[in-house]
């Protein structure tokens, strides 16, 4: 992939986009392919996933068979190439040790961010989920409703391709006709969930994912896209084209060296470097938004790496998308006579209402699934279907003890052995076998195990902030983000009934509990903050300037040219992923920033 080194920036851009992850990549996109000039600084290395992808070496080639080690807890095959859950040199603060109050925080540091890695599930807020104090009492609502931002979901799942079906589900939004590709058939495991959960009158339906279950329609979608607009038109059918459908095979996790998958670096990258007005320069860690004497953004400070000075880039607008907690910190780092709490925290709010997914989990082994025929399983590298939550009534009624909703993901898959297959079947065969007999076993009990995990909504609540730690800083001499944690009994509430809820389905399946037992406790089960790599929040959107950092258009109310387009502004964050709602508002708020542009008001 085309870069620039940190000596070759121009004296000035129009827009500086800090980050290359999914709120970089898609502000970058939106931006360049309309005309505007763009710098974009990564902390992390460059990146090419066509080439550096090892998604066709066998485990057997792999160091240590691609095992998990402290540099690569993913494994071998993790496209993670640097960062992870440390980084050397680039420490960060925990308020408190207790289990309860734990946050961890999973930092890339390479182009593209997590999108190398994530999961690829592309779920829509609903209506309610942008209301939700409405509905009942608690959190905020946001400004904007599922209306205003329902056309740039539309736009991004058609960009990116996302599997699934329109399934008329309660406050789980359909797409418009032909937007999503046709999901993959259900695995078998995953068949017998579906059918045995009606009973408990838990709804399995397609999952949606982020994986090209076809090749995209390059003919039609780059017109929709780019109405009016040949040149982007031509760059983003080119780029289309060049993406294969998924063959089945190879986990995602690994990348996707065909461009199957949305990964920034095969998806949003390419074009907008193609159209010219994109600048990458990689290893440059920003530091802080500098402002002029009336506090307007000019430009960026950054580390450059490779030798360790200080560079300053200029621009007339700034876009931030270093990772919600990231950006958090670039902002709080940004202090000046103006801005003597940090940029654009006239309100002390900027760091606050920090929110993760609520995680739990549950396994279970299903006789059932037993000596199944061998046959190859993978599939689309990750689920094909989910349950989305199905108590919305319920909980509005009060028949629940906690406020807000889950849905399911799980995991059956018969997939590629990995190195520790077959380990712990003690308790199924007696207390263990070898020779023939253990490789009996395997055969038989692969593919019979069932991991079922909840991923629900947490409520912003007033203990769960960062800040900046008054000591420690990084190895860049820039000071390092101090987290403080703190779950309600709706979170811990809320894990409890997914685990009845998962041992509700291992029976419905005919299988026992395997392993660890539901808890009678939330706190016991509940993964801890951060665990599940949704942070979001920290600088929130509203519709008053004096409760929010950000208003509607993701523009910060104290610096009119300071956009955030990671999950910073968001106000709650509902059960369903992240990313895909993160970059219909990146879309959004780089449509606002162009017509700003060319106004003349930046
Ligand atoms: C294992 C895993 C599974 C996941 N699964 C899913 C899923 O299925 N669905 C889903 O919706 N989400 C999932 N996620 C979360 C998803 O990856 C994130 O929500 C998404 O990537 C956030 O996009 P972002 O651009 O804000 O941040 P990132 O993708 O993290 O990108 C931020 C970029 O900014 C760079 N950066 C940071 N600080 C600086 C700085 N100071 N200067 C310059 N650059 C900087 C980083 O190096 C990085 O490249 C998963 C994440 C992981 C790790
Ligand atoms: S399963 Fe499909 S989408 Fe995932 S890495 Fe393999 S080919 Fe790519």
């Amino acid at each position: 992939m085309p870069v620039i080194s940190a000596s070759q920036i121009k004296p000035e851009y129009d827009v500086i986009v800090v980050g290359s992850g999914a709120a970089g990549g898609q502000s970058a996109y939106t931006l360049t392919m309309e005309g505007v000039k763009v710098l974009m600084l990564e902390a992390g290395r460059s990146y090419e996933p066509v080439t550096e992808t090892p998604m066709f070496k066998v485990g057997s080639s792999a160091p240590l068979r691609g095992a998990s080690t402290t540099d690569k807890p993913f494994g071998f095959y993790d496209s993670t190439v640097d960062g992870g859950w440390t980084v050397p040199g680039e420490p960060y603060v925990r308020a408190s040790a207790g289990r309860e109050n734990q946050f961890k925080w999973w930092r890339p540091r390479m182009m593209g961010g997590r999108t190398n890695h994530w999961g690829r599930l592309s779920f829509r807020n609903g209506p309610y989920d942008f209301k939700p104090r409405s509905r009942d009492g608690l959190g905020f609502d946001w400004p904007i409703d599922y209306d205003d931002l329902a056309p740039y979901y539309d736009r991004v799942e058609q960009l990116i391709g996302v599997y699934g079906n329109n399934d008329g589900m309660e406050n789980t939004p359909d797409s418009p006709p032909g937007v999503l590709l046709p999901p993959p058939a259900p695995r078998v495991g995953e068949r017998l969930v579906q059918q045995r959960a009606q009973k408990i009158g838990v709804p399995i339906v397609a999952a949606h994912r982020a994986v090209l279950t076809q090749r995209q329609d390059a003919e039609n979608i780059p017109a929709k896209l780019h109405p009016n607009n040949p040149k982007a038109q031509r760059i983003l059918r080119e780029s289309m084209q060049s993406r294969a459908a998924c063959f089945w095979a190879t986990p995602c996790g690994r990348g996707c060296s065909i461009k199957a998958t949305y990964q920034s670096t095969t998806v949003h990258l390419p074009p907008a470097l193609a159209t010219g007005n994109l600048d990458i320069v990689p290893n440059a860690m920003a530091r802080e938004v500098t402002t002029d004497s009336n506090g307007k953004a000019t430009g960026v400070i950054f580390i450059d790496k490779t030798t360790g000075d200080e560079v300053q880039a200029r621009g007339r607008a700034v876009v931030l998308a270093a990772g919600a907690a990231e950006t958090v910190r670039i902002m709080l780092n940004s202090r000046s006579v103006v801005f003597p709490d940090g940029i654009a925290n006239s309100t002390g709010l900027v760091g606050k209402y920090l929110m993760d997914t609520v995680g739990a989990k549950l396994g279970g082994q299903i006789p059932l699934l037993e000596n199944l025929p061998p046959l190859n399983e993978d599939g689309a590298g990750g689920a094909h279907v989910y349950a989305p939550w199905w108590l919305y009534q319920q909980q509005l009624a009060g028949k629940l003890n906690f406020a807000r909703g889950y849905h399911i993901e799980f995991n059956t898959a018969r997939g590629q052995p990995k190195l520790d297959v077959g380990a712990g079947l003690e308790p199924l065969n007696g207390g263990g076998t070898w020779g023939r007999k253990f490789k009996d076993d395997v055969r038989r009990y692969h593919g019979s195990f069932i991991s079922f995990s909840g991923r629900g909504e947490m409520i912003p609540n007033e203990g769960t902030f960062c800040e900046l730690d008054p000591v420690v800083k990084d190895k860049w001499g820039i000071p390092v983000l101090r987290f403080h944690w703190q779950w309600s009994d709706h979170e811990l509430n809320q894990v409890v009934h997914m685990q009845q809820t998962f041992k509700q389905l291992i029976e419905a399946c005919g299988g026992k509990v395997w392993g660890e037992q539901p808890a009678a406790h939330g706190r016991d089960a509940i993964h801890p903050g951060g665990d599940i790599i949704h942070e979001v929040g920290g600088a929130i959107m509203g519709s008053t300037r004096r409760k929010s950092v950000v208003d509607a258009w993701s523009r910060t109310w104290d610096v009119p040219n300071l956009y955030l387009t990671d999950g910073a502004p968001f106000v709650s964050n509902a059960d369903k992923n992240p990313t895909l709602s993160l970059m219909a508002l990146a879309w959004r708020a780089s449509d606002h920033l162009i017509g700003e542009l060319s106004r003349g008001n930046i």
